[in-house]
C-alpha cells in the first residue's frame, strides 16, 4: 500500500466515523476565529470558547477590540495562558484589520501569514474553514496521528508534515481530514494514554508507529 493509497483509505474511514467533524473553536464571524486560534495556543479549545464570551461581551467587533489597550485584553484572556503575548498579538492584529482591511480578514494565505501571531497552522485553518479553500492544519493531533498511521515518516516539524501531506492528500479533502484527525486523536489515538488500537477503525491499515 503506497502512502497515497493509505491516505485515501484513512480519509474514507474517518469520514464514516466522524461525518460531522468540524472546527471545535466556536465563532460566528471570521475575525473571531482569528482571535480564538491565537488564544488556543497551549490551551484547550473548550476553555477558549468560554473566555471569548467575556471578550466579545466587552468588545463586540473589530473596531472596539482594535481600540482596546493590550492590558485590557490581557485581563480577560489571561485564563488561556500566555496572556501578555496573546493580548499583544490580538491587539496588533485587530488594529491591522481595522486600518488596512475595513474590519475584515485578508483572503490570501500570504496576507494572513503576515498578521501578528498568525503562523501556517492558523492561516491554513482560516483558509479551510472561512474560505473553503484547500488547507492542511498541522496541529499536535495531525502530527502525532499521521506519524503513527504511517502517512509521514518520523517528521515532527509542522511545516515539513504539511508539505509531506500536500503530496498525498487531495487538496479538497485536507481541511475536513485534519478536523477528523483531531476527533480521532482525542477519542481513540490519544496522546496521554496508550492509543486504543483495539477499537480503532484504522487498525488494519495503520503502521502503529507508536
Ligand atoms: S491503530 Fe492505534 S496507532 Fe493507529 S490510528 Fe488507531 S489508535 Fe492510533
Amino acid at each position: 500500500m503506497t502512502k497515497k493509497q493509505r491516505a485515501l483509505e484513512v480519509i474514507q474511514r474517518l469520514k464514516e466515523e466522524y461525518p460531522d467533524a468540524d472546527c471545535t473553536l466556536d465563532y460566528d464571524q471570521a475575525w473571531k476565529l482569528l482571535v480564538s486560534v491565537r488564544l488556543a495556543a497551549q490551551c484547550t479549545d473548550a476553555r477558549v470558547n468560554v473566555v471569548v464570551e467575556d471578550l466579545y461581551a466587552k468588545y463586540p467587533d473589530v473596531a472596539s477590540l482594535a481600540a482596546a489597550q493590550p492590558e485590557e485584553i490581557e485581563a480577560i484572556v489571561k485564563p488561556c495562558g500566555l496572556g501578555k503575548s496573546k493580548a499583544r498579538d490580538i491587539s496588533a492584529c485587530m488594529r491591522i484589520l481595522h486600518e488596512q482591511y475595513e474590519d475584515r480578514i485578508p483572503e490570501t494565505f500570504e496576507e494572513l501569514l503576515k498578521l501578528p501571531g498568525v503562523g501556517r497552522k492558523s492561516a491554513n485553518l482560516i483558509m479551510g474553514d472561512v474560505f473553503g479553500k484547500p488547507a492542511i492544519v498541522t496541529d499536535t493531533h495531525c502530527i502525532r496521528l499521521t506519524n503513527r498511521i504511517g502517512l509521514v515518516d518520523n517528521i515532527k516539524e509542522p511545516k515539513k508534515v504539511e508539505m509531506a501531506l500536500w503530496k498525498i492528500i487531495p487538496p479538497e479533502e485536507g481541511s475536513d481530514f485534519c478536523h477528523r484527525l483531531v476527533f480521532h486523536g482525542r477519542e481513540v489515538c490519544t496522546a496521554r494514554t496508550k492509543p486504543h488500537c483495539d477499537r480503532c477503525c484504522l487498525e488494519d491499515i495503520c503502521k502503529k508507529n507508536i
